[in-house]
């Protein structure tokens, strides 16, 4: 019938009219982010840094770029080495973490941010120096002992190397009693 297409368009309409919009105001709303946000910033904690360059080696991209020279400065036991450059280019970054993963002193995490556009693709390299200067608020993705303490990096104060620490192998206690719980 005649019409007929026109006004089960406008049911439609009317119908979303009524809804509560899925879409807010961005920038001046923000929706909370989840604290194991993958964030493009990255923390990083040069006292719990090695200079192994395991997080450079694992990187899919290659985009991770380490200079160190044998030094005795850092906190972390072992043989450790100071650090020259530690650049990450963000650019060609894909967030998938596995550099986080691969760092076995937990001194890499992922931010928390998503706001880092730039005009010009090199200002887009993160740059050792802005890695040492950035807030510690590192997110928790891949760091249970931050998941452990309800961590939240949007909401929490920032954590010192000390802080973030290292996950704790549970207890034969604490196993029996998770397990008796089930
Ligand atoms: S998040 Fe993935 S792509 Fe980005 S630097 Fe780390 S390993 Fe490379
Ligand atoms: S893997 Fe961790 S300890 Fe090794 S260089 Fe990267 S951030 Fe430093």
């Amino acid at each position: 019938m005649y019409g007929l297409g026109i006004l089960q368009g406008l049911t439609v309409t009317f119908k979303n009219l009524m809804r509560k919009p899925f879409t807010i105001q961005y920038p001046e709303e923000r929706i909370p982010q989840h604290p194991r946000f993958r964030g493009e910033e990255f923390t990083w904690y040069e006292e719990r840094c090695t200079g192994c360059a395991s997080c450079a080696k694992y990187c899919p991209l290659g985009i991770i770029k380490i200079v160190t020279h044998p030094g005795k400065t850092n906190m972390q036991e072992g043989d450790y080495y100071a650090i020259d450059v530690f650049d990450i280019d963000i650019g060609r970054c894909m967030f998938c973490g596995l550099c986080v993963e691969a760092c076995p002193y937990d001194a890499l995490f992922m931010g928390s941010g998503f706001e880092e556009g730039q005009y010009r693709r090199q200002d887009l390299v993160i740059p050792v120096d802005r890695l040492r200067k950035a807030s510690k608020r590192p997110s928790t993705w891949f760091r249970p002992q931050l998941e452990d303490k309800g961590y939240n990096p949007h909401t929490g104060k920032e954590l010192s190397w000390r802080q973030v620490g290292r996950h704790q192998q549970p207890s034969q206690e604490d196993l029996k009693e998770k397990w008796a719980e089930r």
